[in-house]
């Protein structure tokens, strides 16, 4: 059987290349450490954790996260198990002891029969006779290598920095407050979520985006221009008290129905995804802390109760805009030998870029092994994260996703608010356990 070549062997492409070659599939796995480094990594150690040693929530039955943890399980995941190996205690998370970690997952591939590690970068499109390749390079993938992949599919298929503003549940606003309208009534006239706010709200607002404590920047990511269409928040309100009112939080053209009076400032929120579930706060990507944007933004009326999908952020971060580029088998649609796993696909954390890795690697087996791959169903949470970077995702707005529950499909009939998360799960593990089954290999 001819090799598959893995580029990058980080979180996804160490997972990757360990469900091709217990499929019997040879790989060469391409790992440009230590021989080209990044501002991030210290090792040359395969699937080195770069900040946090936590894989976030390991409660399978509340937590998305931790749901896509016991996918991985019941998958074989080398991630997951490695994990295990070397957990520490976290409470409810799980959380790793990183060096023993990651020297774990080297020592895996490198003793597997079936895998070839070879250290160097990869600096351009692959040759023709290269025919089954999986490209996991990460968000901080080589220069050379995001401008083959720029030149292959244009300028809109490639970004280097992320500019993620919060993601909300629907569910979880209050439509007392807020309303549905389109700014002068346009477009279907019903596009946007829109949260008034009167002059106090909106001036303490301003004092809080001020004063409201932020990340830094690391040191080399400082030079990545971000201005274009994407400024934080903090660096708009940072600017003039009016500064937002004159941009994303303009109130003209817009009018609730449940008062008379004229909102002094707007907060306008916009659909995320194609189920409808999940709507972002427009112009509000940021560099403040998670804490702080919780605190800061549920101030917002008709946000009291917000549940966050996600909470913003700014980072230097490659990715490709998958629902342009990306077939739904993870293929890129300008040159089909090439697969993409990782965070590289616009889905963002550890877990999420092993599991992308860990489904990529099955798609690849299956072709090699002249199977007909099938994507795992939307039910799961490996379903409903590739669903939404390959298709449910709008190309015009992509950026980097974490798994949750807003990407699943809604559940058959009525189910109680809180019991509908262990619903999702269980009929998440059902369906995962079928779709194994249904494999060939
Ligand atoms: P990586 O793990 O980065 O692996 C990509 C690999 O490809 C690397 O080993 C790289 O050396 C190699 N490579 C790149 N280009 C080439 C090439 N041309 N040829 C050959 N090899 C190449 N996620 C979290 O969940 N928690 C965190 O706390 C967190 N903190 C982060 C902090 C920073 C500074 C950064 C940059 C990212 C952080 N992330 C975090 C995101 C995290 O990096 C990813 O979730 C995860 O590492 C992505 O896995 P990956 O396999 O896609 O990429």
């Amino acid at each position: 059987i001819k090799p598959v070549h893995v580029i990058g062997g980080g979180l996804a492409g160490s997972e990757a290349a360990w469900q091709l070659a217990n499929r019997e599939v040879p790989v060469i796995l391409h790992e440009m450490r230590p021989v080209v480094k990044t501002d991030a990594h210290h090792s040359e150690n395969m699937a080195e954790m770069v900040c946090s040693n936590s894989f976030r929530s390991d409660d399978a039955e509340n937590n998305a996260v931790g749901l896509l943890h016991e996918e991985m399980r019941r998958m074989n995941s080398l991630i997951m198990a490695a994990a295990e190996r070397h957990k520490v205690p976290a409470g409810s998370a799980l959380a790793v002891d990183r060096d023993a970690f990651s020297e774990d997952v080297t020592k895996q591939l490198e003793d597997h029969q079936n895998i070839t590690i070879e250290r160097g970068e990869i600096n351009g499109i692959p040759p023709a006779d290269w025919d089954n390749v999986i490209v996991a390079t990460g968000p901080l993938t080589s220069p050379a290598l995001s401008k083959a992949v720029l030149d292959l599919c244009g300028e809109d298929s490639l970004a280097f920095f992320d500019a993620i503003a919060p993601i909300i549940y629907k569910d979880s606003i209050n439509f007392d407050t807020a309303w549905y309208q389109s700014r002068y009534d346009k477009g279907d006239g019903a596009d946007y979520i829109n949260l008034p706010m009167n002059k106090a709200q909106y001036e303490e607002f301003i004092h809080d985006l001020n004063t409201g404590e932020k990340t830094n920047f690391k040191e080399w990511e400082g030079n990545t221009p971000y201005f274009e269409g994407c400024m934080p928040i903090e660096v708009m309100a940072e600017r003039g008290p009016e500064t937002l009112r004159f941009g994303p939080m303009k109130p003209v053209g817009l009018q609730s129905p449940h008062t008379t009076d004229k909102a002094y400032a707007v907060v306008q929120l916009r659909q995320d995804n194609k189920l409808g579930t999940l709507y972002n706060i427009v112009g509000f990507q940021t560099k403040l802390k998670y804490a702080e944007q919780i605190r800061i933004f549920k101030k917002i009326p008709g946000l009291e109760n917000a549940e966050f999908a996600r909470l913003g952020g700014l980072h230097r971060n490659t990715f490709i805009n998958s629902p342009l580029v990306l077939d739904g088998l993870m293929r890129m649609k300008a040159d089909t030998r090439l697969r993409f796993a990782g965070q590289i696909t616009g889905v963002e954390g550890y877990v999420e870029s092993a599991a992308m890795g860990l489904i990529t690697g099955i798609f690849s087996a299956a072709e090699r092994l002249g199977a007909t791959p099938t994507p795992p169903p939307a039910t799961t949470a490996f379903g409903a994260l590739l669903s939404h970077i390959t298709g449910g995702a709008d190309a015009k707005t992509f950026q980097p996703m974490n798994v949750n529950f807003g990407l699943f499909p809604a559940l058959e009939g009525k189910v109680y608010k809180k019991e509908r998360k262990p619903a999702m799960s269980k009929r998440a593990l059902a369906d995962i356990d079928a779709w194994k089954a249904s494999l060939a290999f």
